[in-house]
């Protein structure tokens, strides 16, 4: 049976690297799910839909065409053919996610390509996330839920942003980000009860990898 590794965790935990590290070493395909909702509000962000209203987010959700690469070397995303992995990391687009991945439908269309994706990954795959282990992929082989305290989330995330944001202010935009993340009514984190969790904030990414790896390996 193919491998199939859930990582879920709030942002700034190392889901990223980490889930391309433990692919890459696995030699399992891999998936970012926060990019897909990025790619969807960069479009809809582009393309005039208002983010705050959900019913023309709703009837906008089919429009775009959404590819993503599954290889761990060198992750890609596309957006009607056009490259979009650098405007989905725009503090326009990282302000508006929230809004726009929860609006059902914008969920509902998400979840179905993020299974077929999993589904046509011959040898396995590595799918990141905030709501794979529960509700994506259910059934996965391994689920991980990485967590950090929010002193190692800023810290992490306010490098990623080569210091354009000083860490006090990623720490403050990260918790409410986790807070609209967390507080609507479909919110997407949430750790499965046979989820390992795995803190982060005194792990190197190779210690961490380290660990996940051999999760998957038991
Ligand atoms: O992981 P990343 O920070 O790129 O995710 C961006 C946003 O996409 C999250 O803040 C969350 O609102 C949304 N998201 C989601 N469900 C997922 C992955 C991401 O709702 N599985």
């Amino acid at each position: 049976n193919p491998v199939i590794v859930a990582i879920d965790g709030p942002s700034g935990t190392g889901k990223s690297s980490t889930s391309r590290a433990v692919a890459a070493e696995l030699g399992l395909s891999y998936l970012d799910t926060g990019a897909q909702y990025r790619a969807i509000t960069w479009w809809m962000l582009s393309n005039g839909v208002d983010v705050n209203d959900p019913g023309a987010v709703a009837d906008a959700v089919d429009k775009p065409v959404i590819v993503s690469g599954t290889d761990p070397g060198k992750p890609a995303i596309s957006v009607d053919g056009l490259d979009a992995s650098g405007p989905i990391r725009s503090q326009e687009v990282t302000a508006a996610v929230s809004a726009v991945s929860a609006v059902p439908e914008v969920r509902a269309r998400m979840v179905a390509y993020q299974r077929s994706t999993t589904a046509a990954a011959p040898g396995g795959i590595v799918v990141e996330g905030r709501d794979i282990g529960i509700t994506v992929l259910p059934t996965a082989t391994v689920k991980i839920f990485l967590t950090a305290s929010a002193e190692a989330r800023a810290a992490r995330r306010s490098g990623e942003l080569n210091g354009a944001l000083s860490v006090a202010e990623t720490q403050d935009a990260l918790i409410r980000r986790d807070a609209a993340d967390s507080g609507r009514k479909t919110s997407p984190l949430a750790k499965a009860d046979d989820a390992i969790e795995v803190d982060t904030t005194t792990l190197t990414l190779e210690q961490v990898v380290e660990r996940v790896v051999a999760l998957v390996e038991e």
